[in-house]
């Protein structure tokens, strides 16, 4: 099934659309020094790799906003500059050429010099993300989720009529906390209001484990209510893992189709062979940085314990196996194709992937 989105204006950030019915891009944040710019155009290399479309690095000072030139020269994706405090940094990152630059407008200063960013951002013909967080505001956690959502996005709300009355319309908004329910309220509160392309995310959402969840259930949800064009999960983890849960979160609720779709069960006591290990260690394989470009295709493989789901779900997919004692049972669009031993599906698999 696939979803109509909410329609929001469409914004360019360097090559990739953001809005306006462009699928949803997958963003993600380096966590290498910035002053260092061949580690962090290394780190960039990776998440490339793995199908990061838009980079964000976070840029603290003068010496490693500098390296922007260099990094956007040596990248293929858009680079994003995030900028808190100071507005010179910022104004230095449109000099350097940067494709969009992400502010916290509660941290920057001033209106007047919030107006400045946005008259330089126009020159340069680049978006502003209005970077709303829920840690930078005045709230307390006693108060009402609902009304925590109010704030977040009444304050998002007065930056955005600041940028329009100074004829700026190139913007890309996010409200992020790190409670779902509040996130999720304050994404469908501020669509009510504004049509600017949402970036998404719940903040600070924790580890590989308790992220992924959070990230899931909350970005989920406002994706279910059709709303969200581009979005970053947050993890305490290599960037990487955050690029690998946003393809396969998007891919699970069909609203793109990247990368394989795995259906396995959770086996019972019918189930003669180790599964749970021929799952793990395909899917290890198949989701590999250096496997990406090779496996990463759309295709639903079904691997199943015995012939009790297995042959009905491995029908259900392009290709699946429903195992039994020494060997099961292969099946390619519903039909059977095959028997393989269970020692060699893994390698089987990954054949079939390599040649879909
Ligand atoms: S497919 Fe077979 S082995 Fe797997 S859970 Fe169902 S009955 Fe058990």
């Amino acid at each position: 099934m696939f979803y109509t989105r909410f329609n929001t204006k469409r914004i360019n950030v360097g090559d990739v659309c953001i809005g306006g019915g462009s699928p949803i891009s997958i963003q993600s944040m380096t966590n290498t020094n910035s002053k260092d710019a061949k580690s962090t155009i290394k780190q960039i290399k990776q998440l490339e790799d793995i199908g990061c479309e838009i980079v964000r690095v976070s840029f603290p000072d003068f010496e490693s906003v500098c390296n922007i030139h260099k990094i956007k020269k040596n990248i293929n994706i858009p680079l994003v500059a995030d900028i808190h405090f100071d507005y010179n940094i910022a104004l230095e990152a449109i000099k350097q050429g940067v494709d969009k630059i992400r502010i916290n407008p509660c941290n920057i200063g001033p209106d007047e010099i919030f107006c400045t960013l946005a008259k330089e951002a126009k020159n340069a013909n680049i978006p502003i993300r209005i970077g709303i967080n829920s840690g930078s505001l005045k709230m307390s956690n006693i108060q009402r989720d609902e009304i925590r959502a109010e704030i977040i996005v009444n304050t998002a709300i007065r930056y955005i009529n600041l940028l329009e009355d100074n004829n700026f319309e190139n913007i890309i908004v996010s409200l992020k906390t790190s409670d779902v329910y509040t996130t999720v309220e304050a994404y469908k509160l501020f669509a009510e209001k504004k049509s600017y392309p949402l970036h998404l995310g719940i903040t600070e959402s924790g580890s590989i484990f308790t992220g992924t969840i959070k990230s899931s259930v909350g970005l989920g949800i406002i994706l279910y209510n059709n709303l969200g064009d581009t979005l970053r999960v947050s993890l305490t983890a290599d960037p990487i893992e955050e690029v690998k849960v946003a393809n396969y979160l998007l891919r699970s609720m069909n609203l793109r189709r990247l990368g394989p779709e795995i259906i396995s069960c959770p086996t019972c006591s019918r189930c003669k062979f180790d599964l749970i290990k021929i799952v793990s260690e395909f899917e290890k394989e198949v989701f590999d940085i250096k496997n990406f470009k090779r496996l990463f295709k759309p295709v639903k493989i079904a691997i199943m314990g015995c012939v009790v789901n297995g042959p009905g779900e491995a029908k259900n997919a392009d290709f699946g196996i429903a195992g039994g004692e020494k060997f099961g049972v292969l099946f390619k669009n519903g039909k059977v194709i095959e028997k393989v031993e269970n020692s060699e599906w893994i390698k089987k698999l990954i054949y079939i992937i390599e040649h879909y």
